[in-house]
């Protein structure tokens, strides 16, 4: 290692990172916040636009009842303590994209405040072991969003920008943490356990290409022990949490060199140029005095009382957590397949209606287990792409229960269903439902064969070593090419090898 690198790293461990993230997530409303607009993305430009969400003078806003039901149902899932009363306020800046030269946002008093997310942290000493760390969670409050500026796509792209306001007025949710991140990796998995409880509530689809999650980091770096933060730099507008992560490994190093070359940080906005790894400058961070918030004069203050607030608190389903816990609990599952099986709601609700509808709901987790998981694997493919859906999962559990086909003879259909990319009961039906020889005369023919040429464990046996079947049914099933159906071939052993 050069001394460089090594003064470097020296550097970087006598500094403290301190990280904040602020994400945005739209709301899965089918109109806008404050007027009847559609939100539905992908409409040609300007064309969900009304005067209300262009800011016309004298249009009136009129607030979203299912926004606020969402936004707090997000919030309780986040832990947070909702206020009865809440106050929207104007954020006042100039920008082209925002018609009315305000948004209506939530300043002084939120919707939420003082939340949390528990994240699992590795430890430090290479163990492998997890700690769960409490990240708070400062606020969730309202707002509207703003418009698009389209700088690429048209002739004169040169020289203009282009707007499409059809966003502009779309509900979101900015979710504030504490500055009580401190790595790149626990801001990462902040953003993971984010996302996945959002999505478990169902108010968002957290969709990051299409702009329904936006994340912007707030870090700084101090010497380790030193108290006051050091003055942070805002990390904007990156489009995915891998990117954040570098961005942010990134961004402590840069400041940490500039401290330790006797530069000072500025408090500025940077983009993260995911191409090169770096961020850049691209203008001084206002200050909250900067946008000269007032209350909004046209909408009332936000009132969810007890009894609202309670109808919303019965639609919180089992959140990914929970519900992880109770798999594993439930259906004697790994931790590792519970997480797996908890990627989306979707996919743990179909797993457990499938195993439910089964015979053996736990013949169903250990299928998913032991013979889908690994093929996945294998071939690198995400269970939501899996060719055997959990139906078919469930339907092949059930005809290994009643010994319609034998453990040998699921394996290769599974292996049929991945080659031929369909799920199990079609491949079952197209593989002619292949029937396990019960076939007692071949069997007993079989039978008969092994006993002779196997004296030894015979005698074993009818000496009293009555394990010793386990012996002949392995036999018996080799000999079968794993067409026999054991519990069958098991019966008839037991009455051979018990007649002397
Ligand atoms: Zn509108």
């Amino acid at each position: 290692m050069s001394t460089t690198a090594d003064s470097s790293v020296a550097a970087q461990t006598a500094y403290e990172p301190v990280i904040g993230l602020e994400v945005h997530v739209q709301l899965l409303t089918a109109s806008k916040i404050f007027c009847s607009c559609s939100t539905r993305f992908g409409a040609p430009p300007n064309t969900n636009v009304c005067p209300v969400c262009l800011g016309m003078p004298g249009a009136l806003p009129v607030l979203n009842r299912k926004a606020v039901e969402f936004a707090t149902l997000a919030a309780m899932a986040l832990n947070c303590r909702i206020n009865e009363t809440s106050i929207f306020a104007r954020k006042n800046y100039f920008y082209p994209d925002l018609p009315k030269g305000y948004q209506i946002s939530q300043y002084d008093r939120p919707l939420a405040e003082f939340g949390y997310i528990e994240v699992q942290i590795l430890n430090t000493g290479g163990t492998g072991d997890h700690r769960v760390k409490k990240i708070g969670i400062t606020r969730v409050h309202l707002e509207e969003d703003a418009g698009k500026s389209l700088h690429e796509g048209f002739p004169d792209s040169d020289e203009k920008t282009a707007i499409d306001l059809n966003r502009t007025g779309v509900p979101l949710i900015e979710i504030v943490s504490e500055p009580e991140i401190a790595t790149p990796d626990e801001a990462y998995e902040y953003l993971t356990r984010l996302k996945e409880i959002i999505l478990y509530t169902g108010v968002s689809d957290c969709n990051m290409e299409e702009g329904s999650l936006r994340c912007d980091a707030n870090v700084s770096v101090r010497p380790r022990g030193q108290k006051a933060l050091g003055t942070k730099a805002e990390i904007k507008n990156v489009n995915s949490f891998r990117f954040i992560r570098e961005a942010l490994v990134y961004e402590i190093a840069r400041q940490v060199e500039v401290i330790e070359s006797g530069g000072k940080i500025v408090q500025e906005t940077r983009l993260y140029n995911s191409h090169e790894g770096k961020t850049y400058s691209m203008r001084s961070k206002e200050q909250a005095h900067d946008y000269r918030y007032f209350p909004e004069p046209d909408l009332l203050p936000l009132v969810v009382d007890e009894k609202w607030k309670a109808e919303i608190a019965k639609t919180l389903p089992e959140l990914a957590e929970a519900r992880r816990a109770r798999l594993v609990k439930e259906y004697g599952i790994t931790e590792y397949d519970a997480q797996v099986l908890t990627v989306s709601k979707s996919l743990a609700d179909q797993f457990e209606a499938a195993a439910k509808a089964a015979k053996n709901p736990k013949r169903v987790a250990n299928l998913v287990q032991s013979e889908l998981m690994g093929r996945l694997k294998a071939r690198g493919i995400d269970i939501e792409q899996s060719p055997i859906s959990m139906k078919g999962v469930a339907s092949s559990a059930d005809l290994v229960e009643s010994g319609a086909i034998s453990g040998k003879m699921l394996k290769d259909l599974y292996d049929l269903c991945f080659d031929r990319g369909k799920d199990f009961p079609q491949v079952y039906d197209e593989e002619g439902r292949p029937q396990q020889s019960s076939d007692t005369s071949a069997l007993e023919k079989i039978i008969d064969e092994i006993l002779v040429a196997n004296p030894k464990p015979l005698e074993q046996y009818r000496a009293g070593k009555k394990t010793m079947i386990g012996f002949f049914v392995g036999q018996v099933m080799k000999a079968s090419k794993g067409q026999a159906n054991p519990q069958f071939v098991n019966e008839l052993l037991v009455k051979k090898l018990d007649q002397v």
